[in-house]
């Protein structure tokens, strides 16, 4: 039996899986807010509830946005408090007395689709989410890279291409602030964030993500070259990624991936851009949507 947990800001979602990898529990509790003991104490309580209930010790991943520190094993996130600093992996071992996996949730979302029936022989999985920011994960033989420092896969942090920069127009392109300290990172151009902010810079307008579609979709002008500008942007990116993973399937995920523009686009747009040896990569829409996170999670001790 496989455990996943899915660590967000507000809530947990426990989920368990059989050996089929079907889904055979599901339950969702609050987030303890900034109390740790409390958090281990959650999620040591709803193993203990499910091994006695399926009468097995089951295998167990988290799912967090953030990671652990590579060399110390203590957590690095800012949306889940009670775990902030703390050595969660190592808590809960001591207390449960078998082995947890923690990994990125971006990077469980790239896990979850990598095991979906249809891909789940693919050599390599790409996970990139197009939601409030840009992320992903990167698959190797159904098993997550996450590198050196757990960083593996934040291509979000990646700078815009230069050739993205003379496609915006260079000194007319918007160099975006990052949180994480930099400018010019993919997360604030690919995300549903940056689609929003790049309309913003070249039409001085506010105005929603589904709003400028829905406008495109109407023929509006201004929405139709920002759709076109957003595209060709995409694609320089996706192609730069391309170039250094030579993903065999790439799947995205996130608010913005249900715009399926994206998958006529990308194969035309992106080829041009890549090595001319090398061809674009199958694109898909994710399967699993929200419980990507859980899935990818319990799925961390698959192999
Ligand atoms: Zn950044």
């Amino acid at each position: 039996m496989y455990y996943g947990f899915d660590v967000g800001g507000t809530k947990i979602e426990f989920g368990a899986f059989d050996e089929n990898l079907q889904r055979v529990a599901t339950e969702r509790v609050p987030t303890p807010t900034d109390d740790y003991a409390l958090l281990v104490d959650t999620i040591a309580g709803l193993i203990a509830k499910y091994d006695a209930q399926f009468g097995v010790e089951g295998k167990i991943g988290l799912g967090l946005p953030g990671m652990e520190d590579a060399d110390d094993g203590t957590v690095l996130t800012v949306n889940v408090p009670a775990a902030k600093g703390k050595p969660l992996r190592a808590d809960l071992e001591a207390k449960v007395g078998r082995s947890v996996k923690i990994e990125n949730d971006a990077n469980c979302f790239a896990l979850s689709e990598a095991w979906d029936e249809d891909l789940k022989e693919a050599p390599s999985v790409m996970g990139l989410i197009l939601g409030t920011g840009f992320g992903g994960g990167l698959v190797y033989d159904g098993k997550i890279f996450s590198g050196r420092n757990h960083v593996a896969g934040e291509m979000g942090h990646m700078r815009l291409p230069i050739d993205a920069w003379f496609h915006l127009g260079s000194e007319k392109a918007p160099l975006l602030s990052c949180g994480c300290g930099n400018k010019g990172c993919l997360d604030n151009y690919l995300s549903g964030r940056g689609f929003e902010l790049i309309y913003e810079h070249y039409f001085a307008e506010k105005k929603a993500a589904i709003d400028i579609i829905t406008a495109y979709q109407q023929g509006e002008a201004k929405a139709m070259e920002h759709v076109e500008r957003f595209m060709e942007l995409l694609a320089i990116c996706f192609a730069n990624l391309f170039t250094a993973n030579d993903p065999h399937v790439v799947v995205l995920g996130g608010g913005l991936s249900n715009f399926d523009l994206i998958y006529q686009e990308m194969p035309k747009r992106i080829p041009k851009h890549l090595l001319s040896v090398a061809k674009c990569p199958t694109i898909i829409k994710a399967k699993h949507g929200d419980s990507g996170g859980v899935r990818g999670a319990a799925f961390l001790n698959i192999k």
